[in-house]
């Protein structure tokens, strides 16, 4: 089926939207230093941009999740395909995620982070799509909230392509 990407956020939009959340999270942390926690593949760009606007120091790990299958989504299991490599106990730990859709992951994620005894844990992601949400997941820092469309770029992709875009696009099929 063919399709067409439309520009949904644009490469100047998306800068200025991430360099608020970064005010955000300066003015909630002040000096105190904060543990990112990258979803990756999808949560790359956004950290890294995310970062270099944070005024404290900043550390970094990694995580690697998967959802099985499309058509058990909605059942909420989640795998983990790669762990963290450091201890996240003691620390003021926030999670950076691409986007949330319908909360499935970081309902799954976020609780199995408390259990390691963060002092604090909290939920950044670039995009949400709360139309779509099955479990109570609220972001603490969102970037933007988007309507029910797939999108791709700055991380995301479709069929593993277009995370290099430097904007969002929506994926829209042709009839
Ligand atoms: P959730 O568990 O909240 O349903 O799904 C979260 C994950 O689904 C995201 O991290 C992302 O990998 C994927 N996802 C959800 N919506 C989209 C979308 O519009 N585009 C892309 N590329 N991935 C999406």
């Amino acid at each position: 089926m063919s399709y067409r990407i439309e520009t949904l956020i644009s490469k100047e939009e998306l800068a200025k939207g991430i360099e608020r959340v970064a005010e955000e999270i300066n003015r909630d942390y002040g000096q105190k230093s904060v543990h990112l926690i990258c979803i990756i593949k999808g949560g790359v760009f956004f950290m890294t941009e995310l970062s270099k606007h944070l005024n404290m120091d900043v550390t970094m790990d990694f995580m690697a999740v998967s959802s099985y299958g499309s058509d058990t989504v909605s059942s909420g299991i989640v795998k983990i395909i790669k762990d963290l490599d450091e201890p996240i106990e003691g620390r003021d730990v926030i999670i950076v995620e691409d986007i949330v859709d319908t909360g499935n992951t970081m309902e799954y994620l976020m609780e199995l982070l408390r259990d390691r005894k963060p002092s604090s844990l909290k939920l950044c992601t670039m995009l949400d799509k709360p139309s779509r949400r099955l479990k109570e997941v609220h972001p603490d820092y969102l970037g933007f909230t988007i309507e029910d469309k797939f999108v791709v770029g700055f991380g995301l992709d479709y069929d593993q392509k277009y995370r290099n875009l430097n904007y969002i696009g929506a994926v829209v099929f042709d009839e």
